[in-house]
């Protein structure tokens, strides 16, 4: 084992967060109050969305915005094969069933819209997108098909805050589809340790995320039209999926740095592509041909020649004190999953291949080349057959 450690990930934080924290402790006002709404202010001016909802995590999002959008038992909503489970988990919870789309390939692992027009049936009443790794894949040419035919599209957008679309004037993330989805989960480019934002454009969605969002009560409503709230009415069978002041505070500082973390994620991104160049043919360095400059750079990734190899470089990096980690098994193969047949060929052998490297905006150069060299070295040491041909 080396002394080394090279985290998956690490927080974007100093004191800021902290002052921020005390400041909102010592107004001894905790939840529902001034600071969440400049948060969600603050995030729908970024995003370009007209409207910015704070939630207690993107898991909330996606399930309010499957209810908001009329998502009902039966229904189906399809969605790629390679995201976090989430989205796929609250389209069981709402009673509609996940359908599973390929995406295009090894190196753009996001859904594939040839693959979604052909599973499109009376029954599809929404579309999910999830922009791998921070960047859009052809969702122009999604957003079109969901258009043509009257269905939603929600944009599970926890890869992406922040970054900015080729569609017209520049779209960002969130402000693309029906509504976007994102999360503040420790990990994620801004975090506030749990946490997400729901953005739309819909003043009617706005108005049924509300409610539901707090149990479908009316208070709000009443105390702005009656002065006072000596009743309120439920209008709704809601949730609570609030966001507390102490989170929107951590979120209202991480957004002021957003740009400029997620500048550094592109500079980190772009020097392991110029380490990564010497890998051998048989492996693959997703999205290695983009313009880091319209993505969030969430992940940073590689695909190995097969299982196998990929194992043995997980564990090499494991010695040398590098954090790796699998964005994402193909869901369809998990255990609860196995009733949803699909057929996803390209996300089944991407989820068998693919390893996720560290990637944080404070990641040193010195760890990036010393990442690189590690899997360099051990790709080449298991590179025994010739290279595949391609
Ligand atoms: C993190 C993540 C989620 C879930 O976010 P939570 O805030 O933890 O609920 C959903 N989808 C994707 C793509 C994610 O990365």
């Amino acid at each position: 084992m080396s002394d080394k450690r090279v985290p998956l990930s690490d927080l974007a934080y100093d004191e800021e967060e902290e002052a921020a924290v005390l400041r909102v402790l010592r107004s001894r006002w905790l939840s529902a109050g001034p600071t969440v709404q400049q948060f969600e202010e603050a995030f729908a001016a970024h995003s370009g969305a007209a409207s910015a909802l704070a939630v207690s995590s993107a898991t909330a999002a996606l399930h309010l915005s499957l209810v908001a959008v009329g998502v009902r038992p039966g229904d189906e909503v399809i969605q790629p094969a390679i995201n976090f489970v989430a989205a796929a988990n609250m389209t069981v919870a709402v009673g509609a069933r996940p359908v599973f789309a390929d995406v295009v390939a090894l190196n753009e692992p996001i859904l594939d819209p040839d693959a979604v027009e052909r599973l499109f049936t009376s029954r599809t009443k929404a579309v999910i997108s999830m922009y791998y790794g921070g960047y859009f894949g052809q969702v122009g040419r999604l957003l079109q098909l969901c258009r043509d035919r009257g269905v939603p599209l929600i944009e599970d957008a926890c890869h992406a805050v922040g970054a900015t679309s080729a569609l017209s004037e520049g779209r960002r993330a969130g402000n693309i589809g029906d509504i976007g989805c994102f999360s503040f989960f420790s990990n994620k480019n801004m975090a506030t340790g749990e946490g997400g934002m729901i953005t739309t454009g819909r003043a009617d969605y706005v108005a049924r995320l509300r409610l539901l969002r707090s149990h479908g009560m009316t208070t709000m409503t009443w105390q702005r039209d009656r002065g006072h709230a000596s009743s309120y009415d439920v209008q709704a069978h809601g949730y609570n999926y609030r966001m507390d002041e102490m989170r929107a505070a951590l979120g209202l500082v991480q957004l002021r740095k957003l740009d400029d973390i997620n500048r550094r994620r592109r500079a980190a991104v772009a020097s392991y592509r110029r380490h990564l160049r010497e890998l051998p043919d048989s492996w693959t360095v997703p999205f290695a041909d983009q313009d880091v400059e319209r993505s969030a750079c969430h992940l940073m990734v590689v695909v190995a020649p097969d299982a196998e190899s990929r194992a043995a470089a997980a564990s090499t990096l494991k010695e040398a004190g590098i954090q790796t980690s699998l964005h994402y098994p193909s869901i369809p193969t998990f255990e609860a999953f196995r009733g949803y047949e699909s057929d996803v060929p390209v996300s089944r052998e991407y989820g068998q291949r693919t390893l996720t490297l560290p990637l944080y905006a404070d990641l040193a150069e010195s760890d990036i080349e010393y990442v690189s060299r590690t899997l360099l070295d051990v790709a080449r040491r298991t590179a025994t057959s010739p290279p595949s041909p391609r």
